[in-house]
């Protein structure tokens, strides 16, 4: 007998006919002989709704309320998938991150899972019950409810597969698989069948939501069968796993990411230790940074400028602002007119055309990049906010990702 994790996400839960379609495919794969646990996202656009009502009362609610308010769309839509599972004559029980004994640490709305109980869940599917798990969502040490981060059920599907040893972990979505671009943006792009883990990774980690990256570095750490499919057919989907089969193109996908912020602090003295201030202070509050550019001096002061999550700004300009003196800066400021355009492909590095075609085809597209970064797998241009899309296109184009073999 197989353990099999499925997970859909909120679209694939939107409404009764969708829960229904969930309830069918869950019981599907129990006759089969299957122990099954689900792991639901809220429905549809819920979480969104929900941040929307609270910044109709503070702009800046304690985090500790926004988890418990966040933690209620997880709760609604695992309710209603026993229910149609029951109505659908099978054993289903509903259980949140608390009954499941998901322990995270204490950092409000992204916590990280520190540790899983499964005796409950075991027993529940030991009783021949479906379990339907509460995405996104545990308690930290004082029994709080903490929540993951966006996109955060993923998450819990992987870790979920990882303390059970699950024999497979299946994310139920609203396309196929993971594509070379996203599908929506790019309509050319083209299905992968398989992708390895520090690819989907890198472009998880990139912008591309379709996985949350979280969830791709645990199961790369615990080694789970990954695979990424529709809720909506039965198509093969896309199989994350330890090194993907030789392809002919190098060049796995674009992604993108509008959710970026940029700093810039400004005259910052030119001594050695400014940067380890910067950025200890900021990762004491654990706020990442990504791109980092540092100005040649002038003078005896030079500038940094950096880019981190949108939903960070606030928190880190509030810390740099309070730390001028500290820092031995003039000034911040910072914009949200920014996005991150960024190519993914394993063995980048040996391959020294692959930035100036990347360069070539914004130029083309008349894209001014602000900031670059390159690793091993991947290059990074920071261009403005409204012309992502079009960036994204002009790559995809450029490397022929839409016309590569098919599968
Ligand atoms: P879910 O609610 O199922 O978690 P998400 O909206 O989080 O779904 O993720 C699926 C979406 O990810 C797709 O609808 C697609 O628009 C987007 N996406 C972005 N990049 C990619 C990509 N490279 N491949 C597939 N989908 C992508
Ligand atoms: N409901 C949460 C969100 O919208 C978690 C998830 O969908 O994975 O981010
Ligand atoms: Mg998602």
């Amino acid at each position: 007998m197989a353990l099999i994790v499925q997970k859909f996400g909120g679209s694939s839960v939107a409404n009764a006919e969708r829960l229904m379609n969930v309830a069918q495919r869950v019981i599907e794969t129990y006759r089969q002989g299957n122990q099954v646990v689900v792991v639901l996202s809220a429905q549809g656009d819920t979480t969104d709704e929900l941040i929307e009502k609270a910044m109709e009362i503070d702009e800046k609610p304690s985090k500790r309320e926004m988890d418990m308010l966040l933690s209620t769309g997880e709760q609604i839509s695992i309710a209603l998938l026993a229910m149609a599972i029951g109505k659908l004559g099978c054993k289903a029980v509903s259980l949140t991150g608390q009954q499941i004994g998901i322990h995270t640490d204490s950092f409000h709305t992204h916590a990280r899972i520190e540790k899983i109980d499964g005796e409950r869940v075991r027993a529940e599917l030991d009783a021949g019950r479906i379990v339907i798990a509460a995405g996104f969502q545990g308690i930290n040490r004082h029994g709080d409810i903490t929540t993951l981060g966006r996109g955060g059920s993923d998450t819990t599907a992987v870790a979920l597969a990882a303390a059970l040893q699950a024999d497979l972990c299946e994310i139920y979505t609203d396309v196929d698989g993971v594509y070379t671009a996203d599908p929506r943006i790019v309509p050319n792009a083209r299905k992968l069948k398989d992708i390895s883990f520090d690819e989907m990774l890198e472009l998880a980690s990139l912008g591309a939501r379709v996985l949350n990256n979280r969830s791709v570095e645990l199961a790369k750490k615990y080694s789970v069968n990954m695979v990424v499919r529709s809720s909506l057919n039965d198509h093969d989907g896309t199989l994350i796993k330890e090194v993907a089969e030789m392809e002919k193109m190098m060049i796995k996908g674009v992604a993108y990411d509008k959710d970026i912020a940029r700093i810039s602090i400004i005259a910052v003295r030119d001594i050695p230790g400014v940067a380890f201030k910067i950025f200890k202070l900021l990762a004491d509050k654990d706020i990442n940074v990504d791109i980092i550019i540092q100005s040649i001096g002038r003078g005896d002061t030079k500038d940094i400028s950096f880019t981190i999550a949108r939903n960070q700004l606030t928190d880190a300009v509030d810390l740099i602002n309070k730390n001028l003196d500290y820092i031995g800066a003039r000034e911040v400021n910072f914009t949200h007119d920014v996005a991150k355009v960024s190519i993914v492909g394993a063995g980048m590095a040996n391959h020294p055309g692959v930035a100036a075609d990347m360069f070539e085809a914004l130029a083309k597209a008349d894209i001014n990049i602000h900031m670059i970064s390159t690793s091993e797998i991947k290059i990074s241009c920071l261009v403005r906010w409204d012309e992502a899309e079009k960036a994204v296109q002009a790559i995809h184009e450029k490397f022929e990702l839409g016309r590569a073999a098919e599968e």
